[in-house]
């Protein structure tokens, strides 16, 4: 990586604001096509996914994986399992070890590809020139790629709570948690915190987490919670955290109902971090949450600067911005005039217990858009192998949604063990039009899970 110096020429070809999963790819793929390149990273390379998002999440939900195995699987497959503690600061250490080499070779391959990489935080002075720690550099290009953050609700004693970042520098394990939120990151988080040993209560202010999943996922979700998982508060909306004299917290809900706790988590989504960069003095247009607008090839309204990844407001996912990013430069920097990010059909896994896999349409948005009659559904239900050999039998779910007289598969929708390594390759099947017919013709792989999706 090259870092910047005061030697350092301050004009570029490129400048990517945000070290995250969409600047560091377009950054990347600019300098592969000649471009000088600058990144500037305000925290640590890598962004949210590598450094408070993913990743880390990923390594807690694999240390959780253990601890099913352990608890739930191994008696009947076995094993006389006596496990004298769990060590969640080991678990914390091996897990930023990990991130550790992540940024070296981030570092790495920033330097191979000669990109100046300015540790700051920048601000526009005009649409071409950015300030950082007093200094300004200058560029033709200039993407604006700062991601987002977490949200806290305005209630009375918030600041008590801790939000996802905050669940990143946890190095104790909380004897009792409360996780507020409705979305991806309440349900993993409760999920890992559940599965580790924590008693742990999933809050959500209406029927049921991921209910804008397809039905059939978000009701199984709640289903296999009540057998293994957080305890799970419905209909409840905060209203007030306090601090008791033995430094426990108290939740209290719109609903009369309480509950005394540890640790409260927020995870009720997050916002574009653009406000205090000057998008103003340049003009930029936002929509009305503040995420920035851009057409279809990543232009802002300003002629010359670019956004992608959370602070758009599309898809909130690090292969989008990854992608996006990408294409931007082939599109800026490599004559490919009319590349693109395709928004449709992105494969999706939540990091559930267990997980769920989704691409495309819910059964609901294909009657939305094609009429009830245009639609055919096939489901499946049954005991994923792993789990039905012992007495802790988990459901799989699985839903194909397909459309017109061709059936063309237009969603596919999976809960169940294994479900986040199943899908990749369903969506390359997707984005190539497939029908059911398609699929049936695939022959099964047996005995796994995935060959439920070829034969329904
Ligand atoms: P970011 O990765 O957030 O990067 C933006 C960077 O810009 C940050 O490093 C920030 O410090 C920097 N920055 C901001 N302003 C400035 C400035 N003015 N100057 C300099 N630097 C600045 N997605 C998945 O696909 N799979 C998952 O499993 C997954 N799990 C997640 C778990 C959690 C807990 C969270 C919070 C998110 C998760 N995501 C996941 C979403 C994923 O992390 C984001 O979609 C992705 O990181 C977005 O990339 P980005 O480049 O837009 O922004
Ligand atoms: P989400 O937008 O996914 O979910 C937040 C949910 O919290 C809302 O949908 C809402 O659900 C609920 N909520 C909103 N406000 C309140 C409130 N005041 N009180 C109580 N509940 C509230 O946000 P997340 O923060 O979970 O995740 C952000 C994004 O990051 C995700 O959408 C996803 O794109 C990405 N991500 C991806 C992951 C992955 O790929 N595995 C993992 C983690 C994040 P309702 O209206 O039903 O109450």
């Amino acid at each position: 990586m090259t870092q910047q110096d005061s030697n350092q020429t301050t004009d570029f070809d490129y400048i990517c604001i945000g070290g995250g999963s969409g600047g560091i790819a377009s950054a990347n793929r600019a300098s592969k096509h000649g471009q000088r390149v600058a990144l500037i990273e305000a925290k640590a390379i890598g962004g949210t996914c590598v450094n408070v998002g993913c990743v880390p999440k990923k390594a807690m939900w694999y240390g959780a994986q253990v601890a099913e195995a352990i608890n739930l699987y191994a008696p009947d497959y076995g094993f006389d399992v006596t496990v004298n503690k769990f060590d969640w600061a080991k678990l914390v250490a091996s897990r930023e070890a990990y991130i550790k080499r992540i940024h070296g070779s981030y570092d790495r391959v920033l330097g191979n590809n000669k990109i100046t990489v300015i540790n700051g935080f920048a601000t526009f002075v005009d649409k071409n020139t950015v300030e950082v720690n007093g200094k300004q550099y200058t560029a033709k290009h200039i993407l604006i790629a700062t991601g987002g953050r977490p949200v806290q609700p305005q209630i009375p004693g918030t600041e008590l709570g801790i939000d996802s970042n905050g669940f990143f520098a946890l190095n104790e394990q909380p004897k009792r948690a409360v996780v507020v939120g409705a979305g991806y990151i309440a349900v993993e988080l409760a999920g890992v915190m559940h599965a580790l040993g924590t008693d742990t209560h999933l809050v959500v202010r209406k029927h049921a987490p991921l209910r804008n999943f397809d039905p059939a996922i978000s009701e199984t979700l709640v289903e296999l919670m009540a057998q293994h998982g957080p305890t799970l508060h419905t209909h409840a909306t905060p209203s007030k955290i306090v601090k008791n004299a033995d430094s426990s917290l108290t939740i209290t809900f719109e609903n009369g109902e309480s509950i005394e706790t540890d640790c409260v988590i927020w995870a009720i989504g997050r916002e574009p971090a653009n406000d205090k960069i000057g998008l103003d003095k340049i003009g930029v247009e936002l929509d009305d949450k503040g995420y920035i607008k851009v057409d279809k090839f990543q232009n802002t309204n300003i002629d010359g600067v670019y956004a992608v990844g959370d602070n758009i407001g599309k898809v909130e996912l690090t292969p989008v911005a990854v992608k996006a990013g990408r294409l931007l430069s082939e599109r800026l920097f490599n004559g490919q005039s009319s590349a693109h990010m395709d928004y449709e059909l992105i494969p999706t896994v939540v990091f559930s217990h267990p997980p769920i896999g989704t691409i495309g349409l819910t059964e609901p948005e294909a009657i939305e858009k094609y009429g009830k009659d245009n639609i055919t559904v096939y489901n499946s239900s049954f005991a994923a192998m792993y789990t039905a050999v012992t007495s802790n039998r988990q459901m799989t779910k699985m839903k194909l949604v397909c459309v017109g007289k061709q059936q063309k598969v237009v969603g596919l929708h999976g809960i169940g063990y294994a479900m986040d390594e199943i899908i990749q390759g369903f969506g390359v099947a997707m984005k190539m039009g497939a029908t059911k017919a398609d699929f049936d013709a695939c022959v099964a792989i047996h005995p796994t899970s995935s060959e439920e999706f070829v034969t329904m």
